[in-house]
């Protein structure tokens, strides 16, 4: 589990997140068995996705942050519920890069490409903002996707350590938005903050307490706690769920594999999870979805 601070200046200009995601990104790594490279990347986008998913209003929205990079990790997506219970996967969970001036190298892992977010918010067509990856430091990425996409200005902060064996020791995750009419002292007393703030890896190494986070990076800012809660990694996958997307592939590809080996395995990407469909498992599945 991770812990989620929701707080807000005092005079109302500016929304504050703060996430401690050590036990969610040491999940993750559990689960996809990444390598230190690719469990800093994905462990970014995770925790990243998940302050973003606490923007949402509603139960029952979702957004979906994919870094669509040709870097050597591939693809990174997460998907996060309105809570900022997450979920994701890296696409070449096993490649590591080495340090570049004793650094994790997330940039070159990112490589160059779009950063795609949608965002389900219950509403007919789904928001897609489409950005251009900049830095591939995921942190500022994000900030561009909210200048850029949703005209919001934006703080975003993420650090990590990892041990020498690749374990997590502390990750966590900072986002500071402003909202409208924000006051120009209030932004003044945030910039001037901004060199605090971009130092999420020692923030979250030193104090893994949100509560002391916030009194460091709002420094000078009179603000207020709307509660702190327990966020972690979700999937909410299951046999109905995976059986039906089944009913999406070709049936004689599937008559095939069926053939050949008697029945049909799928792995859900997100939590690893096995499911085995055999041919009359499949008909029974088509007949309750009317597919008969
Ligand atoms: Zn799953």
């Amino acid at each position: 589990m991770g812990k989620l601070l929701r707080g807000l200046t005092a005079d109302g200009s500016a929304q504050v997140l703060i996430l401690n995601s050590a036990d969610m990104v040491e999940e993750a790594k559990k689960i996809h068995q990444t390598a230190p490279t690719p469990t800093a990347v994905l462990g970014r986008v995770l925790t990243a996705t998940s302050l973003m998913g606490c923007t949402l209003k509603d139960k029952g929205n979702n957004i979906t942050v994919n870094f669509r990079g040709d870097g050597k990790c591939g693809h990174v997506l997460a998907v996060s519920d309105y809570m900022g219970n997450v979920k994701g996967y890296v696409q070449n969970p096993t490649v590591d890069l080495p340090k570049v001036n004793g650094k994790t190298d997330v940039a070159g892992a990112v490589g160059k490409g779009t950063l795609n977010v949608v965002k389900d918010t219950g509403e007919k067509e789904p928001y897609i903002g489409i950005t251009n990856i900049g830095s591939g430091e995921i942190a500022g990425d994000i900030a561009t996707y909210y200048a850029e996409s949703e005209q919001i200005p934006t703080v975003c902060s993420l650090g990590m350590k990892l041990d020498s064996r690749g374990k997590v020791i502390s990750a966590g995750g900072i986002l500071i938005q402003l909202l409208p009419f924000a006051a120009e002292e209030t932004i003044q007393a945030i910039e001037k903050n901004l060199p605090i703030i971009a130092e999420a890896s020692a923030l979250f190494e030193q104090a893994p307490d949100n509560m002391a986070i916030a009194e460091t990076i709002l420094k000078g800012i009179p603000f207020d706690v709307f509660d702190e809660y327990e966020v972690g990694y979700h999937c909410d996958c299951s046999r109905d769920r995976m059986g039906r997307a089944l009913l999406t592939i070709n049936p004689v590809q599937l008559y095939n594999i069926l053939v050949e080996d008697g029945a049909i395995e799928v792995g859900c990407q997100f939590c690893n999870n096995k499911f085995s469909f055999t041919g009359s498992d499949i008909e029974e599945i088509r007949k309750k979805e009317g597919k008969a």
